[in-house]
């Protein structure tokens, strides 16, 4: 399958892909499952109805939360996002939940201690922690907040809640990777 170079783009008139490889209704029914369809309809509250681009990514979090009932919010952050973790876990203070932002130095591990290839003594980003504190404390959803890329994918692999990215790190860009773009002769 190759979306980008397809010239019929049939699934957008709701019409079968002659390259798919999925059983579609097996997919069907898997969005059926009562736990599927709570956060089908959850999303689909955020958007329909003329919705679409009328609220910012952090007013969709809160909202969401709210439709899905998660009471233990948990915030997986970079340390070097305090601030802005620390404005958010206000926010959604104030609208009534219980926040667990945990940082990612959490553990205070060395990073010659997670990287047998590293003589650094610093404090080393710390991501499976992070999980691992944040499923010990229960939390019905999580929200990274600039993790490391790689550091992602470990704590993605780990967390046991919903979780989803509020902050992409992208330390050039201003956290905005669709900013590359804009740069004549970056990407190439
Ligand atoms: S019709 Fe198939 S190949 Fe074309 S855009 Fe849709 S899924 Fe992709």
């Amino acid at each position: 399958m190759d979306c980008l170079n397809c010239t019929s783009k049939n699934c957008r008139t709701t019409e079968a892909c002659h390259a798919q490889k999925f059983d579609a209704a097996e997919l069907v029914q898997t969005y059926h499952l009562p736990e599927n369809v709570k956060i089908i309809q959850a999303a689909a509250r955020l958007v329909d109805n003329g919705r679409a681009g009328t609220l910012s990514r952090l007013q969709e979090v809160i909202e969401f939360s709210g439709s899905m009932n998660f009471k233990r919010i948990g915030i997986a952050y970079c340390y070097g996002m305090e601030a802005e973790a620390a404005l958010i876990t206000t926010i959604f203070r104030e609208s009534g939940f219980k926040l667990y932002p945990v940082s990612c130095t959490t553990g205070g591990f060395k990073q010659s201690e997670i990287n047998t290839a590293s003589k650094i003594d610093k404090v080393s980003c710390n991501p499976l922690a992070q999980a691992s504190q944040l499923n010990n404390e229960s939390v019905d959803f999580t929200l990274t907040i600039g993790l490391c890329l790689g550091h992602d994918i470990l704590f993605n692999q780990y967390i046991n809640s919903y979780t989803s990215t509020l902050v992409v790190k992208d330390r050039v860009h201003d956290h905005n990777p669709l900013a590359a773009f804009s740069v004549p002769n970056e990407i190439n």
